[in-house]
């Protein structure tokens, strides 16, 4: 029999070829590693990124290395796997093409597609350029630079206005990237570094957190959010709920009537699926992502399958929507590379493809940290909060560090940290006379 004219010939091996290295799609790889197929990884970065820490880079306690893995080492005992460094741009899933950014295509009979989310401003892209968000590795670096600075340039800048807006640091959106960004800002300018400076008292930096909605961390029980919110007091944090922001410049915040006069605002208020999803052409979520079937498959394309931040599912078992967690990220990677590889070996061995199973996602709780043996947590619907929730969040995290190395890393870090207040990844990387001045400029 001929192959339809507008598919590819038919190759020996079937072509799994998975998009983006983040939880989803590494996790949907290794679960192939024993299947007889040829399986291609396409990331736009060489490395996977542990997101959840990405705030600990972006403010001076890790270093991008120690929260990141090159896929390709992460990969290099997995035969049938390899790895391409490619930004995919398009995807014809009548022609079975993935569509590259450089022009090149390449061919699969079998896509996993699980390149995430990136920063959302809620179509006011202008105030991407003044309120930096925490996405990757480069984003973490620019707000470091950023939060570093200013404290370079409130120490020479003399007049008193000028030093007040440069040392007034607002983070937009009380989830928990911004409480997390918050409290570690504070601890810094409270603990870390007021020795090290001659004319300012960086104790006197106002960390003001802006929450759009009436709590902070919303997913989480009311007791636990008013609980984030007095540890963040007590840390010196101003936290303004009801607080929607409505416009933001290089001099200010505005919420409403109120104007904060500021140098430094950083954006963790959302998140908005890959506009890759768009060039599927297929029915696509309020936050942009695709509305995948049980199997996560896309309706119509049961070759084509959606994982981690990008797929809009709801739990087979309770019908709750699977949150962008990278827990469920993880489980959605392993559940699809682990049915593909059924039917591969199904298929192989010449048996019937059985139905396919629904996707369960099994919710492992909920963890956030504000600072020093500060947390909040739920596991197992029971709330709990303080040091114990720390202590979890911080084991926790180790164990799903990629790397031994990076594991031993972060944790000498975390235990540097813990006893002396000091952090370690303080360099100001870029050329910084220029961004000082600016800084500086007329409030
Ligand atoms: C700052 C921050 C803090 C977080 N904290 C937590 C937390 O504490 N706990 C928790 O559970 N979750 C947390 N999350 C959410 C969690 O990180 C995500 O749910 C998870 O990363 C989703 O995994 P993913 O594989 O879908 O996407 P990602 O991990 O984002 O991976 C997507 C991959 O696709 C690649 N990619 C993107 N576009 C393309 C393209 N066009 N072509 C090729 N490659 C591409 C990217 O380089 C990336 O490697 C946090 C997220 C952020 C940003």
């Amino acid at each position: 029999m001929n192959a339809a004219p507008d598919k590819p010939a038919p190759h020996p091996r079937p072509r799994v070829v998975i998009l983006g290295g983040g939880f989803a799609g590494l996790r949907a790889a290794q679960a192939l590693r024993s299947a007889a197929a040829d399986i291609t990884l396409i990331d736009r970065n060489n490395h996977h990124l542990f997101q959840p820490l990405l705030y600990q880079v972006a403010t001076a306690s890790l270093s991008p290395a120690d929260i990141a893995a090159p896929i390709r080492q992460i990969l290099k005992k997995q035969r049938n796997a390899r790895v391409l460094l490619a930004e995919a741009a398009s995807i014809d899933t009548a022609r079975r093409v993935v569509r590259l950014s450089d022009g090149g295509e390449e061919p699969f009979d079998h896509l996993i597609i699980g390149v995430g989310a990136r920063n959302w401003y809620f179509g006011r892209d202008q105030w991407a350029a003044h309120a930096p968000g925490l996405k990757d590795a480069a984003d973490a670096l620019a707000v470091r630079e950023k939060f570093l600075l200013s404290f370079e340039a409130a120490e020479r800048e003399p007049d008193a206005g000028r030093r007040r807006a440069i040392l007034t640091f607002v983070v937009i959106g009380g989830g928990p990237t911004g409480v997390e960004l918050a409290g570690a800002m504070a601890e810094i300018a409270r603990r870390a570094i007021p020795r090290e400076f001659r004319r300012i008292d960086t104790t006197t930096a106002r960390i003001i957190l802006l929450e759009g909605g009436p709590r902070l961390l919303d997913a989480f029980p009311e007791h636990l959010s008013a609980r984030a919110r007095r540890d963040l007091e007590a840390m010196g944090v101003e936290v303004w709920t009801d607080s929607r922001v409505t416009s933001i410049d290089d001099h200010a915040v505005t919420i409403g009537e109120e104007r904060i006069v500021t140098r430094n605002v950083f954006w963790a208020a959302g998140v908005r699926a890959s506009p890759l999803a768009e060039s599927l052409g297929v029915p696509l979520d309020r936050a942009g992502r695709v509305m995948v079937g049980n199997d996560l498959s896309i309706p119509g394309h049961p070759n084509v399958f959606v994982v981690g931040d990008l797929a809009c599912v709801n739990d087979a078992k309770s019908g709750a929507p699977v949150p962008g967690v990278a827990p469920a990220a993880m489980q959605m990677g392993t559940f699809v590379g682990r049915l593909l590889a059924r039917e591969i070996a199904a298929r192989t061995r010449g048996e019937p493809v059985l139905s396919r199973p629904a996707f369960v996602y099994r919710d492992k709780g909920n963890l956030a940290t504000i600072g020093r043996a500060r947390a909040v947590g739920v596991i197992a619907g029971r709330g709990f909060a303080g040091f114990p929730a720390w202590a979890l969040w911080l084991a926790i995290h180790i164990v799903y560090l990629i790397g031994f190395r990076n594991r031993v890393l972060v944790l000498l870090q975390w235990a540097w940290a813990y006893f002396r207040y000091e952090r370690g990844a303080r360099l100001i990387t870029q050329p910084s006379a220029e961004r000082v001045a600016k800084l500086r400029g007329g409030v």
